[in-house]
């Protein structure tokens, strides 16, 4: 894959700033991912931003306020990722848009994907017992622990209503499953671990993220805390972590884990899409920073 980095930053300063920021690890573990052609991209790189045809901004590869491709990107080479369940991210106002990449998951996942401008945020009370948010506070679990949490903070109303499936059929279900058939166990199982409907996300600086936490329509939402893996994003922030995971890193390691641990089906890549746009820009950045280096 031969591409001209620079060309990816329209203006220098752009990209000698970039650069100063980058902390980009040595291994590569984007390598490996099942991904569309990136070539469609490839081309749009080559002819600089473009048009977005929505609110007619200039922009590379997509725009991050209308969340579609530009004119140069044809929407139907943009691969489409199905998601087991829905994901809410919530943006801080004052987030840099163009710095983020909450916009990938919405153009990847249009359909399982909505993005919110806190303070306006979906009112989730009615609904706690099926949603979690990715934070890692005092008291949040890992994600193959989900299911086990989430009965707990089922509200007695719902048990109420759902009580007669529950209680009628598993017994009978149960019995069949020690007599004969394996598939049954993944019947129940599957049963049981649907009850995450929806992922909550948060996309802002650490700081900003401790201020939305504490909005109180997000109190006594479970909180879920992904397996330690390292970013390669490339405007980590400083004196973070490198365990401090880009928005679209988070969500693709969520769902990696939640297909495994919690759905217990063998990844095959399902979702190394999400990570269309990033891997593409990381691979750019990547050898941008080498030909600087030279
Ligand atoms: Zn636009």
């Amino acid at each position: 894959m031969s591409l001209s980095p620079p060309t990816f930053f329209k203006d220098g300063k752009d990209c000698e700033s970039e650069l100063q920021n980058t902390s980009l690890t040595s291994e590569d573990p984007l390598q490996n991912l099942c991904l569309a052609s990136q070539e469609v991209l490839q081309k749009a790189q080559q002819s600089g931003r473009a048009k977005c045809l929505k609110c007619g901004g200039s922009r590379m590869f997509y725009c991050y306020t209308c969340y579609v491709p530009v004119e140069t990107v044809p929407i139907e080479q943009i691969p489409v990722v199905k998601l087991p369940l829905k994901i809410d991210i919530i943006k801080h106002p004052h987030e840099t848009d163009g710095k983020s990449t909450a916009a990938h998951a919405k153009l990847l996942a249009p359909e399982d994907v909505n993005l919110y401008t806190y303070p306006c945020i979906p009112e989730y009370e009615e609904r706690k017992h099926e949603i979690v948010l990715v934070f890692p506070g005092p008291d949040s679990v890992s994600v193959e622990d989900i299911s086990l949490y989430l009965h707990k903070h089922i509200p007695s109303n719902a048990l109420d209503s759902s009580k007669n499936d529950r209680s009628d059929n598993l017994p009978n279900k149960r019995q069949k499953v020690e007599g004969e058939e394996d598939r049954d166990v993944g019947d129940i199982n599957r049963k049981d671990d649907s009850l995450l409907k929806k992922v909550i996300f948060i996309d802002s600086t650490w700081n900003q993220t401790h201020k939305i936490i504490a909005d109180e329509r997000l109190q006594g939402l479970l909180q879920v805390e992904l397996k330690t893996r390292k970013t390669c994003f490339w405007r980590h922030q400083k004196g973070k972590p490198d365990t401090f995971l880009s928005t679209i890193e988070a969500i693709y390691y969520f769902l990696v884990d939640y297909h495994t641990a919690v759905l217990k089906e063998q990844y095959k890549g399902q979702y190394d899409n999400l990570l269309f746009f990033y891997s593409f820009m990381y691979q750019l950045i990547k050898n941008a920073k080498n030909t600087v280096g030279k």
